[in-house]
Order: structure tokens, then sequence, then C-alpha cells
């Protein structure tokens, strides 16, 4: 942008009010391009590439306010992305970062895709775009950017924070740490990155299980991570930045979700700031995972319930994760291109 800047002359404004309408406003191209001068419009219009991706199809849940965006990458890869409309307008997008995933969880349809590989900055920035240009469309919002989507950010390391500059930048897309957020497997030495390059940007971690077999077998990806170094690269971020680091439980009948594994999880917590998450599984068509000899099942309403209350009375922050765009395999764990 600035050798094109400097060869047609233009003023830094006319580039920094493009970006503007186009990365924080969503206006489009067309808007964006509006704030060039006419008679070198044409020329940014065609040395400017606007877009990385192609929107392929878009399904709409008819139970929420998700919807689930199909994109093609220029080299034929297909990717997912996930809006999230809130009712409160606060609109969120839940972004892929690679192509499938190794980590290859048990209970997640990303983890069963082969041929994996890392998306772009720009790859991961249009999805931010474009789905900010349909929420704009709707005189809506885009506030939120999660790394929830398809991949393992970390396993990506570069290419996210190359993202996350521009996602935080004044002159991008200019969100505050407090609207992005990025959710791991659990790699701690991704964690100890993301705390002292981003610190204010939140954190996710998919813990799960504090029991290491069993943690083991639902996420065998993680067993070169003993949940001790896990957890002292929690305690590490808590030191860093004064926000609770999210902690992800998926709630699975007789797995996560007893009484031993409330009580452990209590203990493995204590001292450190964090918030829990508890997440309903969604089942992921046509896989049938068993783990101990036993297919895998969601906790029933009332247990996530119980343990909800148990963690609160233990003076923990906990919620639910309500996932949205179930209909539409959108929710948690269902991406597949
Ligand atoms: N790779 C990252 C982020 C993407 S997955 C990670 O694993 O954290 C986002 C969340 O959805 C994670 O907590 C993941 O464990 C959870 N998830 C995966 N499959 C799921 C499923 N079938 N049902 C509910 N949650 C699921
Ligand atoms: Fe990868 Fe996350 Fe799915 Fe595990 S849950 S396979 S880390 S995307």
């Amino acid at each position: 942008m600035e050798a094109l800047r400097r060869r047609l002359r233009l003023d830094p404004q006319v580039i920094r009010r493009l970006r503007a309408v186009f990365l924080r406003s969503f206006c489009g191209q067309d808007a964006a391009l509006g704030e060039v001068p006419e008679a070198t419009r044409s020329e940014v219009s065609t040395a400017v590439r606007f877009h990385e991706l192609e929107r392929i199809e878009t399904l709409h849940s008819v139970l929420d306010g998700a919807s689930k965006v199909l994109f093609k990458t220029r080299d034929g890869c297909r990717i997912e992305s996930v809006l999230l409309r809130i009712k409160t307008g606060r609109s969120s997008v839940c972004v892929s970062s690679q192509t499938g995933c190794v980590a290859g969880c048990l209970f997640c349809a990303t983890g069963r895709l082969k041929n994996v590989r890392n998306l772009t900055p720009p790859e991961i920035l249009d999805q931010v775009v474009q789905t900010g240009e349909m929420l704009q469309a709707e005189g809506r919002r885009l506030r939120n950017v999660v790394f929830m989507g398809m991949g393992e950010p970390f396993h990506n390391r570069e290419n996210l924070f190359s993202a996350l500059e521009q996602l935080s930048s004044p002159g991008g897309f200019h969100l505050s740490g407090r609207h992005l957020l990025v959710s791991t497997v659990g790699v701690p030495e991704g964690i100890r990155r993301l705390s002292s390059c981003f610190p204010s940007v939140g954190l996710a971690v998919s813990l799960h299980s504090v029991r290491q077999d069993v943690r083991d077998e639902l996420m065998p990806y993680c067993r070169q991570w003993p949940l001790p170094e896990l957890r002292a690269a929690i305690l590490e971020r808590n030191t860093v930045y004064n926000q609770p680091v999210m902690i992800e439980i998926l709630m699975l009948e007789g797995l996560t979700d007893t009484d031993a594994d409330c009580a452990g999880l209590k203990e493995w917590l204590a001292g450190l700031q964090v918030h829990v998450n508890l997440i309903p599984y969604n089942p992921v068509p046509g896989t049938v995972p068993v783990v101990a000899g036993q297919v895998l099942l969601g906790s029933r309403e009332q247990r996530v319930g119980e343990f909800l209350a148990e963690l609160k009375k233990a003076g923990f922050k906990a919620t639910r994760r309500h996932s949205l765009g179930a209909d539409i395999q959108a929710a948690c764990g269902q991406l597949a291109r």
C-alpha cells in the first residue's frame, strides 16, 4: 500500500481513510475506493487485492442467530467461519486458523480432516472482513473475533500473531484485546508467547479433564504436555495479565462430569485466575467416538447445572456455553469444510 501510495502520490490520509472504511466500518471495496480521488481510483482498484477468499455458501440457522460461511482459498482449500449474532447486538465471528487440525481430538469434526495446512494472515483476516460486511449490511456491528473455528491457532503461531497485530492495530481493524480471544488445545509454549506478545488478547484453554489418562485418550496429541506443564503456563499468564483465563470443559457423561471430576477440577484450578466455561457436547454426525469402551455421550442437562452450581459454590466464575448453529453444523467442534 505504501509503495502504491508513493507511486500515485496519494495523501497518506487517503490510505488511512480507505483502510478505516474497509477494515473498521466494513463498508466494502466500493466504499473504500470512494475515498480515493477519482483520477487514481481505477489504478488503485486494479493494484489492490481486497479479498483473499471466495465465499462459496452461507447457511443460516433457523434456531438462533448463527450463520456458517464456507470459503474457498485461492488454491482450492475449503474453510468455514461462523457468525454469531447475539441478541444484545454484540456480534462475533469465529474464525479458522487452519484448513483442518492435526491434533485429532476424538470429539471434534475438524480433527478428522486430512490435508491440513496453515492459513495465511490474509486468509485469516478476510474471514473477518467478509463476515463484517455481512453484518454491516444488516445494520449490525462485528465486535468480537474468536479463534475457535477450524484448527489449532498455536500450530500456526506466526500467522496468528501477524493477524492479531492487524486486528489490534489502530491503522488496521483496531479491536481491543478484550474483543479478541484465542482458544487452544493447550500448547504451553504458545500460551507463553501469546502472553508476552499480546498480553491483553483473551486466552481460552480446552482443558476438558484434569485426569491425565482421560485427557490423553480424548486429546491424544496433548500427551506431550503433561497437565502440570499446562498449569504452569496458565499460572504464568495470570501473573502477566490480570484477566481470567477461560477454561473450557467439554461435558461428557461419566468421563468429565462426575463428582470426582468436579472435585479434581476445583483442586487443579485453585490459585489460578480463571473463568470456567462448560461446553455441552455437540455430536459429530457419522462418527461414534469411543473412550475406554464407552461411546462418548454428552452430559445430561441437569448434570451440567449441578456441576456449574458446584463450581460457583466453591467461588469460581463459571458459565455454561450455549453453542449456536447446531442445526447447520456450526456449533463447537462441528466445522468440517
Ligand atoms: N483448536 C482450538 C479451538 C477450536 S475448537 C481448541 O481446541 O481449543 C473450540 C472449542 O470447541 C474447544 O474447546 C473444543 O474442545 C470444543 N469442541 C470440539 N469439538 C466439540 C464438540 N463435538 N462438542 C463441543 N465442543 C467441542
Ligand atoms: Fe483441533 Fe481444537 Fe478440534 Fe482438537 S478441538 S481437533 S485442537 S480444532
